[in-house]
């Protein structure tokens, strides 16, 4: 890192942590520390912090950690976590919802619910974050981030600001080929009208589905386990 300790920790105080313990920051509870964590509070000072930094593949964003998987070796680098700041969420139009990136999948299946919006149940059931699920493009049962989403508001780690339409994004299974450069900010999603009670059906079906799923792949790790 060419940039000095001392000078990031008094700039950016609370927010900066110096050998930071990642294992209560993913899904799994393991792996060891980053040289640096950030937690980003707002987009000026996520630009100001990424000015700081010279080494832009050092960089490395964390939404839920439920596809993260960290080592124990302490990675010599940045992470960046974005905070409550980016966890909005809030219909742009009759159909279209807005929502940080920061927001859990989960929430933002259970907002459209309660304004009346289909096609989001399937979020019910993937644990993260919206930046995870369009950088993975998750999802469950036959749709995905892509099937929703309208655009993406975006910085690069130079700390540019753009939005990309969804139709740009060239998807691929659970990949959505958008360049590591890039730190998703927020993104628009489209939905269609539908009852709020069919859509809790629904969501409690998919959950159910998701369940047995579950149990029926655990099931198959034990009996791997013990042929092996
Ligand atoms: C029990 C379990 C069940 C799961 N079920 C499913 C499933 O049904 N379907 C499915 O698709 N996946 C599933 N997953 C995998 C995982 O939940 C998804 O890939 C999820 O979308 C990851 O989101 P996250 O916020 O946790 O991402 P993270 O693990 O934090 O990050 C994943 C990737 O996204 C990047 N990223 C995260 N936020 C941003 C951002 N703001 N800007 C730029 N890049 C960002 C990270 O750098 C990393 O490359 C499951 C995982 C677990 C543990």
């Amino acid at each position: 890192m060419n940039i000095s300790l001392n000078e990031l920790s008094s700039e950016f105080n609370n927010n900066i942590k110096i050998d930071y313990d990642l294992k209560k920051k993913n899904w799994f509870n393991i792996g060891g520390k980053t040289k640096i964590y950030y937690k980003a509070d707002n987009l000026k000072e996520l630009i100001k912090f990424l000015k700081k930094v010279e080494n832009k593949e050092k960089i490395f964003v964390l939404g839920g950690g439920s596809n993260t998987l960290i080592t124990d070796k302490t990675y010599n680098g940045v992470v960046i976590k974005l905070s409550n700041n980016f966890n909005n969420i809030s219909l742009l139009s009759d159909d279209i919802i807005i929502a940080g990136s920061a927001v859990n999948d989960k929430s933002l299946a259970e907002f459209a619910m309660d304004n009346n919006l289909g096609g989001f149940e399937f979020l019910t059931c993937i644990p993260g974050t919206v930046g995870g699920g369009i950088k993975m493009n998750a999802g469950c049962f036959g749709r995905e981030f892509k099937d929703i989403l309208v655009s993406i508001q975006t910085i690069n780690k130079s700390g540019q600001v753009t939005t990309i339409p969804a139709k740009d994004i060239n998807f691929k299974y659970r990949d959505s080929r958008l360049s590591d450069d890039l730190i998703f900010l927020s993104a628009s999603f489209k939905g269609y009208k539908k009852n709020s009670n069919l859509v809790k059906n629904e969501m409690r079906e998919l959950k159910k589905k998701k369940k047995i799923l579950n149990l029926q792949k655990l099931k198959l790790v034990e009996v791997l386990l013990k042929i092996l």
